[in-house]
C-alpha cells in the first residue's frame, strides 16, 4: 500500500473541516485534507445549505465568532470587510427574528474553499474523492489513517489528526470513546424548486398540502414546510423533509437517501398539483447528499453541557464561542406544532479546547459537530459558524503540537487561545 506523509491529516473537509486545514497550514503546518466530496464545504455544498448561524447574539446583534468563518462571510460578499455586527451584513440576506445570515449562493462556496486552499501552496494538499475508512493504532496514537480513492488504499501516516468527519469516525474506529444518543435527529434532503410564483398564501397552503399528504400516507415524515426563497424571488428552497436514521451505519444511510429523494419528489409533485403558483415549476435539484444533524459525538476530556450554557461557564482554555439556540428536531411529524426551534437563545458561552481532546488518542483531536457535547448542548454548538470556529482552533491547535514536537492531547487550550488572538479568531464571549 502507498504511503504518505505529512504533519497534519484533517479528515473531513465540511464547516469544521475547511477551517481547520486552512488554519493548520496558515500556523506552518504541512497539511493534507481528505474529503468523501468532490469539493469542500461540507453541509453548505454537499446538502445546499446557505446559514452562516451561530455568528451573532441575538439580543445585541454583535458577532461572537470571526477569524476563519468572518473571513469566509466577507468573501462571499454577505458582510463588508471588518463587519462586526448583524447591520454589517447584507441587508436582504439577514433574517433579525433568528440573528442569523446567508451567504448568497452555496455553490460559489465550492469555488472561494478551492481558491482559499490553492493559496496555500505546498503546504496544504487536499484529496477529493477520497473516504478515510480505517486506522492504525499504536502505543495509544493514531500511526495511519487509511483512505480509499481512485489510487486504491492508501496509509496517511501523520503527526496529528484532526477528525473533521461529522461522525467521529477516526476517533471511533481508533477506539476512543463516543457516544450515539437516541433518538438521533431526523436527516434532511435539501432541495430547490424553479419557476414558483409565490403568493402571501403560499407558505400556508403548502403546509396543508403537506400535512394532508402525511395523513394520506404519501409522506412518512415531514416538518416546516421550511419553503423559503432564499436565493432568487421565483426559486423555492426546501428542508421539509424529515428522515429517521442512522448515518453511520451504510444500509441505513442508503435508505434515508433514497427516502429523502422520495420525499422531496413527492413535495414537489403535491406542490405542483395542488398549491397555486407552482403549477409551472419545475424540480432543479435534490442533494447531492442527505444532511445529517446527529450521530456520534466524542465523549472527551470535557463534555459541554447545558448546565454550562446556563450558568456561562468560563474556561481560561476557551478556544470558540458559541450562541444558537437548543435547537433539537424530534425524528417524527408533529403537524399541530409549528417548527420555532426548540430553546431560548443562550447568552454567547465558553467553549473548552478540552472539548475537542477525545480519550484514549494523545495525537487526535475532534472539531465540530461531533466534538464533546450533552445531546442538549451539542444542538447548540453543532451550527455552521460555530463547527468552523472549533475547526479552526482544532487546525491551530495541530500545527502548535507539530511545532514543539508535542502531541494535540498534551497542548495547553490557553495557549491555542493566545495563538488563535494573534489570527483574529478565538472565544469573543464577551461584548
Ligand atoms: C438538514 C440540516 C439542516 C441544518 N440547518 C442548519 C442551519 O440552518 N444553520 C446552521 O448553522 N446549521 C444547520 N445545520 C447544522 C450544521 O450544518 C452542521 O452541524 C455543521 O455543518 C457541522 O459542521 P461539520 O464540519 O461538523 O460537519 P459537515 O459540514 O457535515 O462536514 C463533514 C464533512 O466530512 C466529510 N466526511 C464525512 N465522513 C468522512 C470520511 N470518513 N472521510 C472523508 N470525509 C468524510 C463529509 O463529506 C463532509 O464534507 C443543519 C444540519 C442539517 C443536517
Amino acid at each position: 500500500m502507498n504511503t504518505i506523509h505529512t504533519d497534519v491529516l484533517v479528515c473531513g473537509g465540511g464547516c469544521a473541516g475547511i477551517a481547520a486545514a486552512l488554519s493548520s497550514a496558515r500556523n506552518g503546518a504541512r497539511t493534507m485534507l481528505i474529503e468523501r466530496a468532490g469539493f469542500s464545504g461540507g453541509i453548505i455544498t454537499a446538502v445546499g445549505l446557505p446559514y452562516f448561524d451561530g455568528l451573532i447574539e441575538k439580543a445585541t446583534g454583535r458577532f461572537v465568532v470571526f477569524g476563519i468563518a468572518r473571513e469566509l462571510l466577507v468573501a462571499m460578499d454577505a458582510a463588508r470587510p471588518g463587519a462586526r455586527h448583524i447591520d454589517d451584513c447584507r441587508t436582504e440576506l439577514v433574517t433579525k427574528f433568528w440573528g442569523s445570515v446567508l451567504i448568497p449562493n452555496t455553490d460559489k462556496f465550492k469555488l472561494l474553499t478551492d481558491s482559499l486552499i490553492r493559496r496555500q501552496g505546498d503546504k496544504l494538499q487536499v484529496l477529493y474523492h477520497s473516504m478515510a475508512c480505517a486506522v492504525e493504532t499504536k502505543e495509544g496514537r493514531i500511526a495511519a489513517v487509511i483512505i480509499a480513492n481512485k489510487d486504491g488504499l492508501t496509509r496517511i501516516v501523520a503527526r496529528q489528526v484532526v477528525d473533521c468527519t461529522g461522525d467521529a469516525d477516526i476517533a471511533h474506529w481508533a477506539g476512543s470513546p463516543t457516544i450515539k444518543l437516541q433518538p438521533l435527529m431526523p436527516m434532511t434532503m435539501h432541495f430547490r424548486i424553479g419557476n414558483v410564483v409565490p403568493t402571501p398564501e403560499t407558505n400556508a397552503m403548502a403546509k396543508e398540502v403537506l400535512i394532508a399528504a402525511h395523513h394520506a400516507g404519501k409522506l412518512p415524515e415531514f416538518y416546516g414546510p421550511g419553503l423559503i426563497f432564499a436565493f432568487a424571488k421565483d426559486e423555492a428552497y426546501i428542508h421539509a423533509t424529515r428522515v429517521p436514521g442512522d448515518a453511520t451505519n451504510a444500509a441505513d444511510l442508503t435508505r434515508a437517501e433514497m427516502q429523502g429523494r422520495a420525499d422531496a419528489w413527492t413535495i414537489f409533485e403535491e406542490w405542483k398539483a395542488k398549491v397555486p403558483g407552482f403549477a409551472d415549476s419545475y424540480l432543479i435539484s435534490s442533494g447531492p447528499y442527505i444532511g445529517v444533524r446527529e450521530s456520534r459525538r466524542i465523549i472527551g476530556e470535557s463534555v459541554l453541557s447545558l448546565a454550562n450554557l446556563e450558568q456561562n461557564t468560563r474556561y481560561d482554555d476557551a478556544v470558540a464561542t458559541g450562541c444558537w439556540f437548543v435547537d433539537i428536531h424530534p425524528p417524527k411529524t408533529s403537524v399541530d406544532k409549528p417548527f420555532i426551534g426548540s430553546g431560548l437563545p443562550p447568552r454567547p458561552y465558553d467553549i473548552s479546547y478540552r472539548t475537542l481532546v477525545p480519550q484514549k488518542i494523545s495525537n487526535l483531536l475532534v472539531a465540530g459537530r461531533c466534538h464533546s457535547a450533552s445531546k442538549e448542548a451539542g444542538a447548540s454548538s453543532r451550527v455552521t459558524v460555530t463547527a468552523m470556529a472549533l475547526g479552526e482552533a482544532a487546525g491551530c491547535a495541530a500545527a502548535l503540537a507539530v511545532a514543539a514536537k508535542d502531541e494535540v492531547a498534551l497542548i495547553d487550550g490557553c495557549k491555542v487561545r493566545e495563538q488563535l488572538a494573534t489570527q483574529g479568531g478565538g472565544p469573543f464571549t464577551d461584548a
